[in-house]
């Protein structure tokens, strides 16, 4: 196959962990016949300081025009760096809010995966854990409460302030599709999570994931209260294989289910829109108090862009050689200072992207 990849690699270390994911992405290119193509994209900080913006057009461009976008992280220490001086607008996150929009992107996959070597991370029981736990949360992106209208008004004297969730059925069945469509992929198994028993929206939400659900005769499914969820989490992750949800509840249980795995500098994440462009980044930022110190855990880069073959390039088997890697990685004892356990072996980002490479 041949894809090109916009790559933006960002700030901090943004640019030490994309270097690790592109030395994989070569690995499997070399090991399955295909030709990768990477455009570089600025964005973010580095983005300001070369062209006074952080998203020009022309980047927007090149986004648009490849199969898939590969991100490093953005922004810098909000309290020192010059960046946050400047008007909201033109500040790192900016450019990847503008991105975001720029593609349309609706869906937010976070898997949330415990490693069986990184249990010690997990603060749950281990009766609980068990064998350890694989899901992922299916969040939509651009509707709901955080873009609805929102408004504070004064009425005799007393503040009162408005927010409002609207979906409507087409923004939720594409996301629901998104989340059958994942779930063909894994476990087969979706949990869509509401509030059906207060929420309007939410009672729309179950009516389309029913209807969803009858295209889909392979896939069990149920719908949960998202308190309960929120509960479940904790208590029993291990029957979870694709959560389906709203903006907002997405938003608290991806950070929950991810908490619950430990270690952040392990998090990968996709954000998808109507075709099979994606962006695909960590979950973590751009850490800049280890900037340049060849410290960062290059994981979760590297677990993104296992993501982007997997959802962009529909390239399965490719996706599996990269996350056996990194299982076989950490079962042979190396770890970053971030997962470090005391018992492996001590390695920089470097030298983790090289033993994964080596493990391809
Ligand atoms: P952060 O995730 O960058 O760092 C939090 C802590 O985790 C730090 O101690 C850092 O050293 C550590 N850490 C993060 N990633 C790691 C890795 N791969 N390996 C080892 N340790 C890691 O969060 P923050 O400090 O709140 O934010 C720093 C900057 O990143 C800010 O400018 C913020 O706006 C930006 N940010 C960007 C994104 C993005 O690009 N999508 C997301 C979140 C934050």
């Amino acid at each position: 196959m041949n894809a090109q990849i916009a790559v933006i690699k960002g700030d901090g270390i943004g640019p030490e962990i994309v270097t690790e994911a592109l030395k994989i992405l070569d690995k499997v290119s070399e090991k399955f016949g295909h030709h990768f193509e990477y455009v570089p994209v600025l964005m973010g900080g580095c983005s300001i300081d070369a062209t006074g913006v952080p998203l020009t057009d022309e980047a927007i461009e090149t986004c648009k025009k490849s199969d898939a976008v590969l991100l490093g992280a953005i922004g810098g220490d909000t309290t020192t760096s010059p960046w946050y001086k400047l008007d909201p607008s033109l500040r790192p996150e900016a450019g990847l809010l503008k991105l975001r929009k720029a593609l349309g992107l609706f869906a937010n996959i976070r898997p949330a995966y415990l490693y069986k070597e990184l249990k010690a991370a997990c603060p749950l029981k281990d009766e609980i854990i068990g064998d350890g736990f694989d899901m992922v949360i299916m969040r939509e992106l651009t509707g709901g409460l955080y873009f609805g209208d929102r408004k504070t008004v004064q009425e005799n004297g007393v503040l009162k302030a408005y927010d409002s969730l609207t979906y409507d059925e087409n923004e939720i069945r594409r996301i629901a599709v998104k989340g059958f469509e994942t779930a063909m992929k894994r476990k087969k198994h979706v949990t869509s999570v509401d509030k059906a028993n207060v929420l309007d929206s939410s009672r729309l939400w179950r009516k389309v994931v029913d209807e969803v659900a009858k295209d889909y005769p392979e896939v069990t499914y149920e719908h949960m209260l998202v308190d309960n969820c929120a509960m479940q989490l904790v208590k029993d992750p291990r029957q979870f294989d694709v959560i389906l949800t709203e903006n907002m509840f997405g938003d608290i249980l991806s950070d929950e289910a991810s908490e619950v795995t430990g270690s952040i500098g392990m998090l990968s994440s996709a954000s998808l829109c109507e075709t099979s462009l994606g962006l695909y980044e960590p979950s973590h930022g751009s850490a800049p108090d280890i900037a340049g110190t060849d410290q960062a855990n290059p994981l979760a880069t590297i677990l993104s862009a296992a993501m982007l073959l997997r959802y962009s390039l529909n390239l399965d088997a490719e996706a599996d050689a990269v996350e056996a890697a990194v299982q076989k990685t950490l079962e042979d004892g190396y770890r970053t200072v971030d997962i470090q356990d005391g018992k492996g072996k001590l390695v920089g980002c470097k030298a983790m992207g090289d033993a994964v490479a080596e493990r391809i």
